[in-house]
């Protein structure tokens, strides 16, 4: 998963270094940070061959139209998505390809918190709704429009922070 987000960010140049919450010292939020709760079982192992559910597989919280850098990624929503093309898979492939698929959802909701929009782009991993080959296949990525959009909004923050 963090090699895809990885690779997904490369274009801007963003690094992140992984935390766990401590919950202790957890509640200090800085504009760079990005608090991630993923939910259910994030990994592909015990998958059942049910019908696949829809929903949302993540979202970003929202108050008063401003954007927190609070997400949730629904892990077991993932897994029932993909639960059909990921049986059909080697189970030694299983694991790389939902890892993939949870850092698809990830770099989704981290675009609207450093972005700081709800508004989707028309294609890649800025847009609405991810189908199943969106979730799997090799190459989703963020198109030129939102890039550009998500770095503008990030320089322009960082130069409000130098300006303070
Ligand atoms: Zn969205």
């Amino acid at each position: 998963m963090q090699d895809e987000l990885r690779s997904i960010m490369a274009p801007l140049a963003l690094e992140f270094s992984w935390r766990e919450l401590d919950p202790v010292r957890g509640g200090k939020v800085v504009p760079e940070l990005a608090v991630i709760t993923f939910c259910g079982r994030c990994t592909a192992d015990g998958l059942m061959p049910l019908a696949s559910t829809s929903g949302p597989l993540g979202w970003t919280h929202i108050s008063d139209g401003d954007i927190l850098p609070f997400a949730e990624v629904d892990c077991d929503g993932i897994r029932a998505f993909l639960q059909k093309p990921l049986l059909a898979l080697r189970p030694a492939e299983r694991e790389t390809r939902f890892g993939r698929a949870v850092a698809r959802v990830l770099a989704h909701e981290l675009y609207h918190i450093f972005a700081g929009t709800t508004h989707h782009a028309s294609c890649g991993v800025a847009k609405s709704g991810f189908t199943v080959r969106d979730l799997l296949e090799p190459g989703f990525r963020f198109q030129e429009q939102a890039l550009r959009s998500f770095q503008q909004t990030r320089l322009r923050d960082h130069n409000d922070v130098l300006k303070r």
